[in-house]
């Protein structure tokens, strides 16, 4: 695994800013958290203040302007016989608790607050990612992107919300400390402070620079541990390679060479890590003389002492906090720059403005010089296309893998839009139709049979929630799947599990057409599948192919036989050209692509014999 790129800066802010404006309708509760932010920094000044006023009460010491106050207001509101120096004490320690609690109250609600407006951010960017993602063009989802975006819709939101929760937390409250923290040392001994202060962040330097040191070779570390596995790996997988050309000894040194490197980084991690606590021991036991020498001269008293140290030590975690800070903002902005990549795609296939309804019957379908590329700078995948389908006619598609078919008829729904040329219905860009109304015309029958995890009923109408129960059973019967659905357990209340692995293949697909027909489409797009089947379900979905194709506009990715020498044309897709048009029996008589084409794929028991012997029947 290798550690995702680092982004410039400069836009890493921007994306980030960019993600903060989602948090603008949740502006009340971030100002709220910044007041609560500021109550848990602030109390620990008062904590202080208060235990230094106690504690030089208990163990003697300089009175502090706040015990003097409380010794007054004591004098002034009680005049009993209790002991006055008991109830002062009582009093700043009573004071103490409060602070304490106050401090408690502040963290809860500035960190309640922010995590429920990171988690708010992160409900929205969800969704939203979602419901893009289902909107995204057909394009977009190619086998390689499917798990890259499964991974973007919920790790890169998970990163989101620590690069939100972390950074704002830390912004709203460690500032507040830190002041707080700095204003104690300051009304305790200001010339102690200054130095302090002063000094500080000389004695922080070094610890930056060792964590820093170990992080640089824990990532530089891992990157070598990844090469060494890949390596491993790919040794193992290529060992024939390896010993055919004889490359075991500079594998062998390849290995050596970054087993080494890696030996190294982890020594250096191993040292700057062995060093990192002897080192903050040394230099804290270096401060703590220097303030004891310094007590001796000055007649610093102890409570005044101890608060002190207090003050300085509540001053670290802020310090460490604030200065990784950018560390988040990156993190979680190279997420959201993930996310943002997404959400901004640009909309290729959508209702043009002006967009009419489709309706009516529809008489011919004409593809026009159509040519198509998978993006820019592809090479074309479809080029000069020119066909015409008139009503009730079955196109057959006839090629090799990767010679264009599902490309061409996946034109029609518009998954995409040809580079040039165009296709139209009746005369009329497709363009210039609504792609829902576009798409309720037309059936599809893929290859795969993607069933949800639902019920038979639902699974068929799941274009069509408002189908009854007696279309739903048409569709069925059409499809030849009314028989098998009602032996099913429930019927067609039967839950079918996902991908439909309790159904055969013979049956997901006679599914598949039963739903495809649900909607009467006047064109229909079938996808034969190659995958063999029994004898049995062979003829029950060809018997439902047959029938689906009743009446209807139909292109067929032919891989039966039945379905060629029915066509009314038969187009042979040859890199993306039409090579060969015309009926089976005329292109069958040529000698052409398509009788090679058949011979191979339709004549399975004549292995070796003379292929031009067989006849057209
Ligand atoms: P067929 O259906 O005849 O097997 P396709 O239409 O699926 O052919 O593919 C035609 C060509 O387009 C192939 O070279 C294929 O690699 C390429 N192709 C298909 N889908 C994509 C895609 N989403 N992105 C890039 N290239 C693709």
């Amino acid at each position: 695994m290798s550690s995702p790129p680092r982004q410039p800066m400069k836009q890493a802010a921007q994306t980030y800013l960019r993600l903060l404006a989602r948090t603008r309708p949740c502006l009340g509760r971030l100002l709220l958290a910044v007041v609560f932010g500021g109550m848990f920094g602030g109390s620990i000044f008062g904590m202080f203040a208060a235990a230094r006023g106690g504690m030089s009460r208990i163990f003697g010491g300089t009175a502090t302007p706040l015990n003097e106050a409380a010794s007054a207001w004591v004098a002034r509101w009680y005049a009993g016989g209790l002991d006055h120096d008991g109830l002062v004490t009582g009093l700043l320690l009573a004071l103490l608790l409060f602070f304490v609690i106050l401090r408690g109250v502040g963290f809860f609600l500035s960190k309640y607050l922010i995590e429920w407006v990171a988690q708010y951010v992160i409900l929205g960017l969800r969704n939203e990612v979602f419901a893009r993602i289902l909107r995204l063009p057909l394009l977009y989802f190619t086998s390689s992107r499917t798990g890259e975006l499964m991974s973007r819709t919920l790790n890169d939101t998970q990163l989101i919300e620590r690069g939100i929760t972390e950074v704002i937390c830390d912004l709203v409250q460690q500032p507040f400390v830190l002041i707080a923290a700095a204003a104690a040392l300051c009304i305790t001994d200001l010339r102690l402070a200054v130095y302090s202060l002063v000094l500080f962040p000389v004695c922080i330097l070094p610890i930056r620079i060792f964590g820093r040191r170990v992080r640089r070779h824990a990532r530089a570390g891992q990157e070598r541990m990844a090469d060494l596995s890949s390596l491993q790996q790919e040794v193992v997988s290529g060992a024939a390679i390896v010993k055919a050309f004889g490359t075991e000894v500079r594998e062998e040194e390849r290995f050596g060479r970054l087993s080494h490197d890696f030996f190294r980084r982890q020594i250096k991690i191993t040292a700057a890590k062995a060093a990192m606590s002897p080192l903050i021991e040394v230099l804290a036991a270096f401060g703590a003389c220097a303030i004891l020498v310094y007590a001796r001269r000055t007649g610093l008293d102890l409570p005044s002492l101890t608060v002190f140290l207090a003050a300085m030590f509540f001053m670290y975690a802020p310090v460490k906090r604030l200065s990784r800070v950018h560390l988040f903002i990156q993190q979680g902005s190279a997420a959201a720059e993930r996310i943002f990549a997404i959400l901004d795609t640009p909309d290729t296939v959508c209702d043009l403005p002006g967009a009419r309804e489709l309706a009516g019957p529809i008489r011919e379908i004409r593809y026009e010089r159509v040519a198509f590329a998978y993006g820019p700078g592809q090479p074309p995948v479809l080029s000069g296309i020119e066909l015409t389908a008139r009503a009730g006619e079955l196109i057959a598609l006839v090629g090799s893998s990767g010679s264009g078919k599902t490309t061409l008829v996946n034109l029609l729904p518009r998954f995409f839009d040809p580079v040039s040329g165009r296709v139209l219905l009746d005369g009329r860009d497709l363009r210039e139709f609504t792609l829902a109304s576009l798409r309720r015309r037309i059936g599809l029958v893929t290859q795969e049979t993607i069933l949800f995890n639902d019920t038979v009923f639902r699974n068929i109408a799941y274009g069509e929630p408002a189908a009854t129960r007696e279309e739903v059973e048409a569709a069925a019967r059409k499809a030849h799947a009314h028989d098998f659905i009602l032996a099913m357990p429930n019927g067609y209340d039967t839950v079918i599990a996902e991908r439909g692995l309790l159904l055969s293949g013979g049956q997901r697909q006679r599914l598949a057409i039963a739903r495809a027909l649900l909607r009467d489409p006047p064109i229909l797009i079938l996808d034969e599948a190659t995958s063999a089947l029994d004898t049995e379900s062979e003829r029950a979905v060809q018997a439902a192919i047959n029938e689906a194709m009743q009446g209807r506009t139909v292109f067929a990715i032919a891989h039966r036989l039945s379905t060629i020498q029915r066509a009314d044309q038969i187009l042979v897709l040859d890199q993306g050209v039409i090579a060969e048009r015309g009926r089976h029996e005329e292109l069958l008589a040529r000698d052409g692509i398509y009788r090679r084409l058949y011979h191979l794929q339709f004549e399975p028991q004549t292995m070796g014999a003379p292929s031009a012997s067989h006849s057209p029947p």
